[in-house]
């Protein structure tokens, strides 16, 4: 008997008729004896559809009253869930994030958890009924409702997870595991067998989204064993694990994320003289807005251009920002682009293979796509390219690297 927490998300609950597919699959894991904690999403579309009438209705909503009203999506599947559990004579009781007593702190709409009360959901579990919780959202020391960032479901289970001292932390969802890139932007992606945490939170905070990336740091920290699966069709899923058994085996690059979230800024003709890094980017950091890659030419003539990105919702308030500090610097001009891509090769393999980034390089070379900017580190390279190139650049990238392939390992 196996103590499973399983997170279903929201594709998987997105209809009447998948709730009542995914009671089945509960009830099937209870009748083989396994005691069976359930988290669910919100259904398909329904957190998206609460936020753009949140926008109707103000400016700026309030991140407080936001949480009050995107909490509810996951509210009403717990609810649906368990009737449907019921009226398939399996025990269930439904817990919003509240009452279960998942604390938090009070940075509304990017909560943290903080600790995680296990009593209720123990006591339901020895009386042999299914836990069913809201995933996303927990409560703070004020009794506020929280939630923990877009995504958050799955950092819900890995939390109950760990406090529980789960067996394993199942992610259901719509694809069959974690692929080598995005299975919907490239039709031959591999399913990878298991995957690194490290490279996973790599992935994850790359760009993948198929894991939110808190829930991988999570599932790393309290070691959590933490598998990706399919909702509906039978297949062992992806694990992920502390280290490859098979590092003989391992591929250099075991996955390629990318996103479209980033906007790219250039000041140009800076004065190239001490402190002018902390006098561009903290009037940034002061309009509490995040800068990721960060790049600085060499100078001439004493001037110099310097180029960062942000996330692209931030780009115009980044924008209006910098054009003030070209001012303010006696620079040349501040300009920007919010059509870049960032594009990244990820494995743990680079790290004692060498020439893996001018391979990179050398394949989006032969399609001719220019490369902005770059950033590494000891396990991933990313660049930034042209929005539009996007696609083409991870397909090649994806047959450079020989991931085409299935992969040769036994299940
Ligand atoms: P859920 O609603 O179940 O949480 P998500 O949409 O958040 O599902 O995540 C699953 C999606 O993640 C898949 O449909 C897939 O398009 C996307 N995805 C992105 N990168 C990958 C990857 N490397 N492997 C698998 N899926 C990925
Ligand atoms: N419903 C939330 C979202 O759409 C949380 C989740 O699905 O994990 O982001
Ligand atoms: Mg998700």
């Amino acid at each position: 008997m196996a103590l499973y927490v399983q997170k279903y998300g929201g594709t998987s609950v997105g209809s009447v008729e998948r709730i009542q597919q995914v009671a089945d699959k509960v009830k099937s894991f209870r009748d083989q004896g396994h005691y069976i904690v359930v988290v669910v999403s919100a259904m398909s579309g329904e957190t998206n559809r609460l936020i753009g009438m949140a926008n109707e209705m103000q400016d700026k909503p309030s991140p407080r009253e936001m949480d009050v009203l995107v909490s509810t999506g996951e509210q009403v599947t717990i609810a649906l869930l368990c009737m449907a559990l019921t009226a398939r004579e399996c025990p269930a009781r439904s817990y919003t994030g509240g009452q279960v007593k998942i604390h938090t702190d009070s940075s509304h709409t990017k909560a943290r958890i903080q600790n995680i009360d296990v009593d209720n959901m123990r006591n339901d579990l020895d009386k042999g009924r299914v836990v069913v919780v809201a995933g996303f959202q927990g409560v703070d020391d004020n009794g506020n409702i929280t939630t923990l960032g877009r995504g958050g479901s799955d950092t819900t289970g890995v939390a109950l997870a760990a406090a529980l001292k789960a067996d394993e932390c199942q992610i259901y969802t719509d694809v069959d595991g974690v692929y080598t890139t995005d299975p919907r932007v490239v039709d031959n992606a591999q399913r990878l067998k298991e995957i690194t945490f490290e490279e996973m939170l790599e992935m994850a905070s790359l760009g993948s989204k198929v894991l939110q990336i808190r829930a991988v740091e999570f599932a790393g920290k309290y070691g959590v064993p933490l598998r990706v699966l399919h909702s509906f069709k039978e297949g062992p899923g992806t694990l992920i694990t502390i280290e490859s058994e098979n590092t003989m085996e391992q591929p250099i690059i075991s996955g390629i994320a990318f996103n479209r979230d980033e906007a790219k800024l250039t000041i140009t003709g800076v004065p190239d003289v001490p402190g002018v890094a902390s006098k561009i980017l903290c009037p940034i950091s002061d309009a509490n807005v995040e800068v990721d890659m960060i790049l600085q030419n060499v100078s001439a003539e004493g001037l110099t251009d310097f180029t960062f990105t942000v996330h692209r919702n931030d780009y115009g308030l980044a924008l209006d920002t910098l054009k003030h500090v070209a001012v303010n610097l006696n620079a040349t001009g501040a300009i920007g682009s919010d059509n870049i891509a960032k594009v990244s090769i990820v494995g743990v393999g680079m790290r004692s293979h060498a020439g893996v980034a001018s391979r990179m390089f050398d394949s989006l070379a032969k399609e001719n796509i220019n490369i902005q900017m770059i950033s590494t580190s000891e396990i991933k390279v990313s660049v930034v390219i042209d929005e539009k190139y996007l696609e083409l650049a991870v397909r090649a990238l994806h047959s450079t690297f020989e991931m085409d392939k299935p992969q040769t390992v036994e299940e």
